[in-house]
């Protein structure tokens, strides 16, 4: 397990920090995101979406659960979770397999609704509102 820590001051900072992340990304990997609403999660993967090299705009799942985006001979997949309530509503979407295919890069926001499908190997990414602006974004590798 690793982990690694920064302070961003504002909006542009957070996408960065997400944009350069995608850079180390591999293959199949899970990104959960923990944080509050308005933390910056979305934001986080705006700059992310657009280190994979995706053109198209990322705008919040929330209503329909699952957006895919495709990378090349593989697949972005954005997930909210918000409005999820069971075990059953992740795997009536498909999540449970997404997260299997061992091929797709998959970022899930409110990860804490995932319980016990919550996979062993994977990037936590949490969120925490400082002052002024300030967000701490915190990365836990877990391999
Ligand atoms: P979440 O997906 O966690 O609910 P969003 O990314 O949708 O949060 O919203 C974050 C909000 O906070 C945006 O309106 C953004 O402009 C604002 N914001 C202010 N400072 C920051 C910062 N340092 N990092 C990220 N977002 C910030
Ligand atoms: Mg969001």
């Amino acid at each position: 397990m690793s982990e690694q820590t920064f302070i961003t001051k504002n909006k542009k900072e957070t996408q960065k920090i997400g944009e350069e992340f995608a850079k180390k990304i591999t293959n199949g990997q899970i990104l959960a995101f923990f944080g509050d609403l308005g933390s910056g999660k979305t934001t986080f993967i705006q700059g992310f979406s657009k280190g994979l090299g995706i053109k198209r705009r990322i705008i919040s799942p929330t209503f329909i659960i699952v957006r895919k985006y495709d990378i090349n001979d593989n697949n972005f997949f954005h997930v909210d979770l918000y409005r999820v309530e069971t075990e059953n509503d992740i795997k009536s979407v498909g999540l449970d397999q997404i997260m299997e295919d061992g091929k797709s890069i998959v970022a899930i926001e409110w990860s804490e609704k995932l319980g016990k499908l919550l996979p062993k190997k994977r990037i936590e990414i949490h969120i925490d509102l400082l002052e002024n602006e300030q967000r701490k974004i915190r990365f836990i590798n877990y391999e």
